[in-house]
């Protein structure tokens, strides 16, 4: 599955909500609202011509350090928050005794289970034990393939074995293996040389050693177990293609019969893996990486049993950390949020256990927040603007002097083709098979994992369910999937400072507009092009207009490999412009489209100063805004690696640098720093 979200889906999941109301057990209070449009977040002694971002967001930068249980904040990441407060309001809510109905009761369950830390304390590490003395039961390497085939619980290892849409026939959902079993952010993060990713694998080795010995390991074997671990997972990462090069659908389209895949790899037993499995049965599949395979087939019978016995409890553990004791806890903590995102604290309990309800029964709590937050009226509304971003961009194709009519054609079927998920979806997840008790938090999430495991696995065979949603209604997120031509606004992204009820319309057109214009765009970006109206992946270019849109996009690549994404004591890292160009230019087209729309709005009409900004300086100006950040060294040196999309700064600067509409709306001049001498434009 292809999906291109409007902001990071952060690699621990569990880091993509939002949150609310005060309660009774609450020290801290919500976040208040904040509007797109922020008259205090402006420095007005910068030049708006000379750095855009500096200007619409100086102040919010100055006034807004990060909290200590973050690694980066944003104006966005109030919402976020708040979303965050109000789902705990639910919870509290129906985790109380009282009537609930079933879901209430379900998630309410849930979360008392999570926030329950004396049983959690009282169990130890028990919750674990069953899945580490299996592994210890191992005696043969194909006992292992077999252990890892039964592992439903989460715990990903070795490889991933899942399902998408046939590339060439996407009404169909097939089974596909891909490569996997890493537990660092990046491949890049076990073969690069530089200091700071030599400093990573050492601070990693001392983790995975500190995880062995809460597990009752000695310190000397528990240091031997943590090399064992960075050598196997290293050998796992060097076959591994790269992030960008994983961009582009050729790298992974490989459909062969499963008789083929079980003798490309033989160490791997898949004729048995699949069989253990619980997938239904299946003759063909896609193999993403085929040179994976291959290579670690090699390594499956060069490393040695109790090597591979080690790696596979090495994964139970990272898994399980997050709800096992604080100590396992705490040290998950000090890795991963301290040291590879720069997090000062870890969040409180509360955050976490909503967190993790989203996660893994989200679209049961979601369905409370939906009924709480988002009336038809709100769907009415959001549809209405897509519509006009929409016919912008059918406008916008049809004024292109480098497409020709034939193209054209081709595109504006699949511009006609696109289907708009606003909200939530058509019918909600039954989750009444998802066993959940109110003294097993453990068990709670290894259950729900369970079921999402199985249930993504039953589609293989099946007419692709494009119902499906990818996200939880509550998530501030937006997506779109080239697979099902669709775009996805869950209800949690439509509220200020993306969407204002209140607000004019120059405003949300520079905030919730540009994210539909950007979600869009992704149809139509450097991949996204590659995908026909009906999801399939089919060139549907005359060869000198695939041409000329490549001339176009290395434009904005090479623009954006030209940024700093973070300077410090470390280094400097660029931005990728290659591993970025897709949202780039969904950012470039969606501010082009969503302006374009605007300005059909205002048409002739006088031009009213609001706060002294004219409407089309207040489109830029909410559109800056809505991405004012301020985020840790660690935090922007991850993200440089592993996020497809550029800074806040960088967002915003790098696409009014492009933009006519800007350069007039603010008076700026060639020669200026924010008009780019030639400007990239794609769409
Ligand atoms: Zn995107």
């Amino acid at each position: 599955m292809r999906t291109f979200c409007f902001f990071l889906l952060l690699f621990v999941a569990v880091l993509c909500v939002a949150q609310t109301a005060p309660s009774s057990s609450s020290s801290a209070e919500a976040p208040k609202e904040i509007p797109s449009f922020d008259l205090s977040a402006i420095d007005k002694t910068i030049d708006p011509c000379v750095d855009f971002y500096q200007f619409a967001c100086g102040n919010w930068i100055k006034n807004n350090p990060i909290p200590a249980d973050k690694s980066a904040w944003a104006r966005y990441s109030v919402l976020a928050e708040r979303n965050r407060y109000f789902l705990r309001d639910i919870l509290e809510q129906t985790q109380a005794p009282g009537q609930h109905s079933a879901i209430e009761q379900k998630v309410g369950d849930y979360y008392a289970a999570c926030m329950d830390e004396t049983t959690i304390e009282k169990r130890g590490a028990e919750p674990i034990a069953s899945s580490m003395s299996a592994i210890a039961a191992i005696k043969t390497k194909p006992e292992l393939i077999q252990r890892i085939a039964a592992q439903r619980d989460g715990i990903g290892a070795l490889f991933i074995f899942g399902q998408m849409p046939d590339m060439h026939d996407s009404r169909q959902t097939i089974a596909n293996l891909d490569q996997g079993g890493l537990t660092l952010p990046d491949r890049d993060y076990y073969i690069k040389v530089e200091a700071k990713s030599v400093e990573t694998r050492q601070k990693y080795l001392q983790h995975v050693q500190k995880m062995f010995e809460l597990s009752g390991d000695k310190p000397d074997v528990a240091a031997a177990e943590a090399r064992t671990v960075l050598a196997i997972e290293t050998g796992l990462a060097e076959p591994s293609l790269d992030r960008t090069a994983r961009r582009d659908p050729k790298t992974r389209d490989h459909m062969m019969q499963t008789a083929e895949a079980v003798a490309l790899a033989p160490n791997f037993q898949l004729t048995g893996y699949f069989a253990d499995s619980g997938a239904p049965k299946f003759t063909s599949l896609n193999v993403s990486n085929p040179d994976f395979f291959k290579e670690v087939n090699q390594k499956l019978s060069s490393a040695s049993l109790d090597d591979w016995k080690t790696y596979l409890r090495w994964r139970a553990l990272d898994t399980y950390a997050p709800i096992l004791p604080k100590a396992f806890v705490d040290e998950d903590f000090q890795f991963n949020g301290a040291y590879i995102s720069g997090q000062k604290e870890i969040e409180a309990r509360w955050k976490r256990c909503v967190r993790s309800t989203d996660l893994n029964l989200g679209m049961a709590l979601g369905q409370l927040y939906v009924d709480k937050t988002f009336g038809p009226e709100g769907k009415e509304r959001t549809l209405k603007m897509v519509q006009a971003i929409e016919a912008a961009m059918h406008q916008d194709i049809g004024q292109l002097t480098w497409m020709s009519d034939t193209t054209k054609q081709k595109a504006y079927e699949k511009l006609n083709a696109i289907v708009n998920n606003i909200g939530y979806p058509d019918q909600w997840r039954d989750y009444s098979t998802v066993v959940v008790k109110r003294d097993d938090y453990a068990g709670n999430v290894t259950r729900a994992r369970a079921f999402e495991v199985q249930r993504q696995r039953n589609k293989i065979g099946k007419p692709t369910d494009k119902r499906d949603w990818d996200m939880t209604p509550p998530t501030m997120n937006a997506y779109y999937r080239a697979n099902m031509n669709d775009i996805n606004f869950p209800a949690g992204i439509l509220q200020p400072p993306f969407y204002g009820k209140t607000a004019d319309d120059a405003v949300n057109y520079g905030a919730i507009g540009v994210v539909i214009g950007h979600e869009l765009t992704h149809g139509f970006d450097d991949q996204g092009r590659k995908f026909d109206a009906d999801g399939n992946f089919n060139n549907w270019w005359t060869p000198e207009d695939g041409k000329a849109f490549e001339g176009r996009a290395s434009c904005i690549a090479d623009e954006y490999s030209g940024f700093v994404a973070v300077k410090d004591d470390k280094g400097e890292v660029k931005l990728n412009g290659r591993l970025t160009l897709g949202e780039n230019t969904a950012d470039n087209g969606g501010l082009k489209l969503a302006y374009m729309a605007l300005m059909n709005i205002i048409g002739n009409t006088p031009v009213k100063t609001i706060d002294g900004y004219t409407p089309q300086q207040r489109f830029f100006i909410a559109y800056g805004q809505v991405s004012c950040q301020n985020v840790t060294d660690q935090q922007a040196r991850t993200w440089a690696i592993i996020d497809p999309h550029s800074p806040g700064r960088w967002r915003v600067n790098g696409a009014v640098q492009n933009s006519a509409g800007f350069a007039e709306a603010f008076g700026c001049k060639a020669g200026q720093p924010m008009v780019r001498e030639s400007a990239c434009r794609v769409w």
